[in-house]
This record gives structure tokens, C-alpha cells and sequence, in this order.
């Protein structure tokens, strides 16, 4: 990629897409999977108890770190529509174009859920010590998911929406867990949106 453009679309420290890029993509992929009817599976990825983490390891360390969760999850992008980007400090989004695995084996929240499971799995395989962290012995992340189905009337902001509650709810029920909303779930509760505050990048 040329200098110029590896500068304004790339983060700098993981070497992922950044915010800007996400954007601009996601709204795209949106309108493509209403227009194809496809399924479109957006998953959050936050790193558990990160505060923490710098505090006692430090600030370099940290970074260290937030490059190497971003190779693991980079590496869960495989097909050729997969998209992942640094959505904000240590945090970061997957977006899935398409049933993630064959719609005749399993149904998609099934295979969304599996996705990140095994997403959720290589990172606690990294082993990265975490002494200050109340959830385990290392590092670990929990991930939301929202897997939009063809057909259900919602708005890109109310699939974001549902992705940032399923992440919340996962925090909430213990962290370095998986928690899958699809549209139509009746569990799915508005108006925490964003409750949690959104960390500094
Ligand atoms: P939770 O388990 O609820 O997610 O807690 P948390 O501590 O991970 O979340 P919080 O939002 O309180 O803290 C996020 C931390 O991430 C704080 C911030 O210093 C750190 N962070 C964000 N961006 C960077 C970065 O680029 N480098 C480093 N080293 N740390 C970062
Ligand atoms: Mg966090
Ligand atoms: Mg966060």
C-alpha cells in the first residue's frame, strides 16, 4: 500500500484498519447485504480489564500487547469481504459478509457464535500474563455479537446497537465470554447504547 494511504486508513500502532476506514466500510457492506440479502454478523472485541493491565505492566507493554490480540484477531478475517479495524483504544470490530459457515450445518448465529469462540479462544492462547486482572490469570477479551438477518427492518445504527449491548451484557455476566444477539432476539433491550464509556484511542 502506498505511504500516503497506509497513513489516513490504517491504525499506526496494529497495523489494522482504522475508525475512519471502518466507517466507511461498514455503511458500504450495510447497503450491499440489504441489497443481496445476506447475512452481516458485526462483532465487538474488547479487551478485559486493560486499565488494569497498563497500570502494572506499563504503557509499552500495553501497546505490545494491543499488537498482538490485533494479529490474532486479524487472522480471523480469512474470506475475502471479512473486514477488521481498530475500532477505538482496545477495542476492535469483525464484520462478517455472509452466512460464517454453511447455512445447511449450522444456522448463523450458531456459526457466528463458533467464529468467536474460536476468536475468543487464540487470544487467551496467547498466555499473556494479566496478575491484576480478577476474571483469570491472563489476558482475556470478551467479544459481542449481532448477526443481522436478511429481511429484519433495522437501521446500521441499530445493528452497531445491538452489538455494543451484546458486548456490554458480556461484561455485565462475567467477561472473557461470547454473547450473540440476532435480530428478533426478544432479550435484546435499547437505550444502552454507548453506556459504558467509549475508551480514549
Ligand atoms: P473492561 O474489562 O470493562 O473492558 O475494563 P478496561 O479496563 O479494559 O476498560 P477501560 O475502558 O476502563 O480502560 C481501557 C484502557 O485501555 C484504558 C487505556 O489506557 C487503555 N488504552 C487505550 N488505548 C491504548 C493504547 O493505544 N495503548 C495502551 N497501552 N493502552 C491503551
Ligand atoms: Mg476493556
Ligand atoms: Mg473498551
Amino acid at each position: 500500500m502506498e505511504l500516503a494511504r497506509e497513513l489516513t486508513e490504517l491504525d499506526g500502532l496494529t497495523g489494522l484498519n482504522n475508525r475512519r476506514t471502518y466507517d466507511i466500510y461498514i455503511d458500504r457492506i450495510w447497503r450491499q447485504s440489504r441489497r443481496e440479502q445476506a447475512v452481516l454478523t458485526i462483532m465487538f472485541v474488547d479487551i478485559d480489564h486493560f486499565k488494569a493491565y497498563n497500570d502494572r505492566y506499563g504503557h509499552q507493554s500495553g501497546d505490545d500487547t494491543l499488537k498482538a490480540v490485533a494479529d490474532v484477531i486479524a487472522a480471523h478475517a480469512k474470506r475475502p469481504l471479512d473486514f477488521v479495524a481498530r475500532y477505538g483504544g482496545e477495542e476492535f470490530v469483525l464484520a462478517l459478509y455472509g452466512s460464517p459457515a454453511d447455512p445447511n450445518l449450522y444456522p448463523e448465529n450458531e456459526a457466528a457464535r463458533m467464529h468467536a469462540e474460536t476468536l475468543r479462544e487464540g487470544i487467551a492462547a496467547l498466555q499473556i500474563p494479566h496478575d491484576d486482572s480478577t476474571t483469570g490469570e491472563y489476558l482475556t477479551v470478551s467479544i459481542g455479537v449481532a448477526v443481522i438477518l436478511p429481511g429484519a427492518r433495522r437501521s446500521l445504527a441499530g445493528a452497531v446497537q445491538m452489538a455494543d449491548e451484546a458486548l456490554y451484557q458480556a461484561k455485565e455476566e462475567g467477561r472473557n465470554r461470547v454473547v450473540v444477539i440476532q435480530t428478533g432476539d426478544s432479550k435484546f433491550r435499547t437505550g444502552r447504547f454507548r453506556a459504558r464509556k467509549p475508551s480514549a484511542a
